[in-house]
């Protein structure tokens, strides 16, 4: 059933024309995460998430940039689960998925909504944020699918972490750019982007689209589509 599944998904990935998607039934998605979303109670799509998710689903490089509040968590958790059930990823893989998170916080906001559409999914996910025991985290990286961290906490385990590994990496999500540019992330970003795959897919999002997210996407993104959502109603 599984393996019938996937085939006929990334068919009607490939064969997808975007025309004025408006629910998430309409897109090329595995029943898992339709379900997930449908348990979540999400059925129509926000401006942001109509304009990226063909393009992420395609596994194309994103520059998403639309206002806090407009539904940017999913424009890229989708693809996430996505990208990787249909390259069959497995519990032995390793880490296939990552999300920078400017804070705690937010990494612990969008971690939730992984739990809340991607209960359906066998991936694995962690949360990497400091504020308790590196020794908890470290136990647990090496088993880890996806995981949201944030910038300095990420480059300790990178720097310290004996069988922590990202050379299979497949997607990299950059959220909130403006905002780790802003807390001076630049740096830390800089040095992990170094340590990960060249060959990958990387969805960068931000609030607002300044000169040094510019200059982050130009670094870390490779031949961008642009997407950007007016202000309004
Ligand atoms: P952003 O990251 O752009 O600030 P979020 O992803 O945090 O926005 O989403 C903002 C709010 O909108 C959240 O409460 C989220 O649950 C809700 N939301 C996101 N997408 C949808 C959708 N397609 N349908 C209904 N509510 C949504
Ligand atoms: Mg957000």
């Amino acid at each position: 059933r599984d393996r019938a599944e996937l085939e006929s998904l990334q068919d009607a990935v490939d064969n997808f024309v975007a025309e004025d998607v408006q629910e998430f039934s309409e897109l090329p998605l595995s029943s898992a995460t339709l379900e997930g979303l449908k348990s979540a109670y999400y059925t129509k799509l926000t401006d942001i998430q109509s304009r990226a998710l063909p393009l992420a689903l395609k596994g194309k490089d994103v520059l998403g940039a639309a206002r806090t509040g407009s539904g940017k968590t999913l424009a890229f958790l989708i693809p996430i689960l996505e990208v990787l059930l249909r390259k069959k990823w497995g519990p032995n893989d390793g880490l296939g998925a990552l999300v920078i998170s400017p804070t705690r916080e937010l990494a612990v906001q969008i971690f939730e909504v992984l739990r809340k559409i991607g209960h359906k999914h066998q991936f694995s996910a962690g949360l990497v944020i400091g504020g308790k025991s590196l020794k908890d985290e470290q136990e647990r990286l090496s088993r880890m699918n996806i995981l949201v961290a944030t910038p300095g906490r990420l480059l300790q385990h990178m720097d310290q972490t004996l069988g922590f590994e990202c050379d299979q990496l497949q997607m990299l999500v950059l959220d909130e750019a403006d905002r780790i540019l802003d807390m001076g992330f630049s740096a830390s970003i800089n040095a992990i982007v170094a340590n990960l795959p060249k060959q990958r897919q990387t969805l960068l999002f931000s609030a607002t689209q300044t000169k040094s997210v510019k200059d982050l996407a130009r670094l870390s993104l490779k031949d961008p589509q642009y997407v950007a959502v007016r202000e309004g109603i």
